[in-house]
């Protein structure tokens, strides 16, 4: 039996040589894969175990994909995104963050200040915004 373990795990190794494997976007499609299903069955809902399949597949096909380059960067641009989201929202107690109308930057301001006039450090447009 522990023969057999070995073996098995020998070939799942080097059948997974050269692919992508679990990375931190899979990980979390994971979960929103376990959330998805379990949504279905308490809702009884086709559409969401539908959508639990799909991610099923799509997890597969990142996992044992050997296109590496563009799953890391895939990966590489989720992660930015999950960290900017997180500073983004610790940020959100001590800062109001506006987007500017002239060019579309965020432009962030303290909290609490009253009605100010902000100005935009790229376009240089003025704005009256309650903080
Ligand atoms: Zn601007």
């Amino acid at each position: 039996m522990k023969e057999f373990l070995y073996r098995l795990r020998w070939k799942i190794q080097k059948f997974m040589q050269g692919r992508n494997g679990v990375d931190e976007l899979n990980r979390i499609l994971l979960y929103a894969v376990l959330v998805l299903y379990v949504s279905s069955i308490i809702l009884q809902s086709l559409i969401l175990d539908y959508l639990a399949f799909a991610g099923i597949l799509y997890l597969l096909y990142r996992t044992l994909s050997k296109n590496l380059y563009v799953r890391r960067e895939e990966n590489r641009k989720f992660v930015t995104w999950l960290e900017t989201t997180r500073i983004k929202m610790e940020q959100r107690k001590d800062y109001k963050i506006f987007k500017c109308k002239g060019c579309g930057r965020n432009i962030r301001v303290p909290r609490g200040k009253g009605k100010i006039e902000v100005t935009c450090p790229m376009c240089g447009k003025k704005t009256i915004h309650r903080t």
